[in-house]
């Protein structure tokens, strides 16, 4: 079965091919059209352990790679808390799926460990001789996920760039104490979007013309070697709740997913669409609620105010990886979702017919959570279970209460967890009614001796690091600064 784009049936391709392009030439994202007829025994799977959950799903949904189960052990093996991966913890009434043990403490490392590794498989596959060099632009978590997942992997290069003073203290720790031999990070005067800006015209710059010895790529979360591999968390939730006896097979599972981009949210309608009895796939929100209406009504609105929200990583307006959804469900029609496309580009604004919008809420529900709500949930769950919500599983914790008054059976309600408190102690510790000071290292040590919840490792350690990356460079020195890099044999 091969990859096409969802604007146009035309630009097919292999799933080698489609991960290392990241986006096709069109603007569209690369989309198998029908995942119910892969071969795939969801039944089965459910008796692996993590990596091989992931390994199975990975050989069906990307079958031109060799030996996926080598790639998945080289990407997960000893780099996460537990080998387990996602572990279920129950809490109350509902379960959280806890996403951030992995190296950097983010979401984001689920899919960023096995990226580099398909992406230099797909080189090997493709056999091409460059370096893979990765350009990123990061308001803070995705880069260190990033540098972290492609760390010392042979056959890549990575540079991060990050918006100097723009991040907070412990991200930017993070990212200039970066150890590995093939790792690169720099500030650049101006914000997020001067960086991220930056980065795109690098890639309109360098198009069809060849650097020497290196080939650029981008590790963003429209790449479908990123999306895949989200994908076992579900069926391992489902797996830890059978093997627990809390269902039995078959039955359904509800989640509760706070939602940004909608790759991990899109990632259980994969899991359903390969059989996993996923239930009711609840799509949270902040006071960017834009996928709230939209599942409400069938209109995607991006005119609305943009609210800077305790939960950043939601704070998005323009959620890339929806357009697959609208693929799926107006059963593959390019010409159709490329039409919406252009009149989200051009007004804005897009409105789906009803039949796309009973498919729609057959399966999505939506809802939303202020941060008023999102801080009143961290201090009521803390206080109630001994259980610490970062924000962003706040808000996803709030519109699970929401659904469950509203629902009709009692199926397990899952809840998704992006990110560990302890990358947010200002607002965490604000909920529990602290006053949180400056300093985020102090943050995270007040949380430590208030809760008894140990800060992970990864973060402790941080303060004692060397630094070891301190370039600082204008915006228009970008170019100049990936063509020297990208010609020096050593970094
Ligand atoms: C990326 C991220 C999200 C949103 O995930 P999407 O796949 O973009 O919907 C939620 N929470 C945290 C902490 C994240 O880093």
């Amino acid at each position: 079965m091969m990859y096409q784009s969802t604007r146009d049936h035309r630009l097919h391709t292999t799933s080698t091919h489609a991960v290392l392009e990241g986006i096709a030439a069109d603007g569209g994202l690369y989309m198998l059209d029908d995942l119910t007829a892969l071969d795939f025994d969801w039944r089965s799977v459910l008796e692996q352990d993590a990596m091989g959950m992931s390994a199975r799903i990975l050989e069906a949904l990307l079958p031109d790679f060799q030996n996926m189960e080598e790639l998945v052990r080289q990407g997960y093996a000893g780099k996460f808390e537990t080998d387990e991966l996602t572990p279920l913890v129950g809490v109350g009434d509902r379960y959280v799926l806890e996403l951030f043990r992995g190296p950097t403490s983010a979401f984001k490392d689920v899919a960023l460990s096995l990226l580099p590794r398909l992406i230099t498989a797909a080189r090997d596959a493709e056999g091409i001789q460059e370096d893979i060099l990765i350009l990123t632009a990061t308001s803070g978590d995705t880069g260190k996920a990033a540098l972290e997942g492609f760390r010392d992997v042979p056959g890549t290069r990575i540079i991060v760039f990050y918006p100097h003073n723009g991040v907070s203290a412990v991200q930017q720790a993070q990212m200039t104490t970066q150890a590995g031999s093939n790792v690169c990070v720099c500030a650049v005067e101006g914000n997020f979007d001067d960086a991220q800006t930056g980065v795109k015209d690098i890639f309109a710059a360098c198009k069809g013309k060849e650097l020497p010895g290196v080939r650029l790529s981008s590790a963003n979360s429209i790449n479908i070697g990123r999306l895949a591999p989200q994908i076992m968390y579900y069926f391992k939730a489902y797996a830890d709740l059978l093997h627990s006896g809390r269902i039995k097979l078959g039955h359904p599972v509800h989640f509760v997913v706070p939602t940004g981009n909608f790759g991990d949210i899109l990632a259980g309608y994969f899991a359903k669409l390969l059989g996993l009895p996923v239930g009711r796939l609840v799509c949270a929100a902040n006071a960017n609620n834009v996928l709230t209406d939209f599942i409400a009504t069938g209109v995607y609105d991006k005119h609305r105010p943009f609210h800077k929200t305790t939960s950043p990583s939601m704070d998005i307006l323009v959620s890339s990886n929806l357009e697959r959804l609208l693929y799926l469900l107006s059963g593959c029609d390019n010409e159709y979702v490329a039409s919406l496309m252009n009149q989200l580009r051009k007004e804005g604004r897009y409105q789906v017919s009803q039949e796309i919008l009973g498919r729609l809420q057959a399966d999505f529900t939506g809802g939303c959570c202020t941060d008023h709500q999102a801080e009143q949930t961290i201090r009521q769950v803390w206080r109630q279970h001994g259980y610490l919500l970062d924000p962003h599983t706040a808000v996803a914790w709030e519109v699970s209460r929401q659904f469950m008054e509203s629902r009709q059976d009692n199926a397990p309600v899952v809840v998704l967890s992006t990110a560990s408190p302890y990358k947010f102690p200002a607002a965490v510790l604000t909920a529990l009614d602290e006053v949180p000071g400056e300093d985020e290292f102090a943050m995270m040590d007040r949380l430590q001796a208030l809760t008894g919840v140990p800060v992970p490792k990864n973060l402790a350690g941080l303060r004692q690091l060397p630094v070891r990356h301190r370039d600082v460079i204008g915006r228009q020195e970008m170019l100049d600064y990936v063509l020297r890099k990208a010609g020096e044999q050593v970094w």
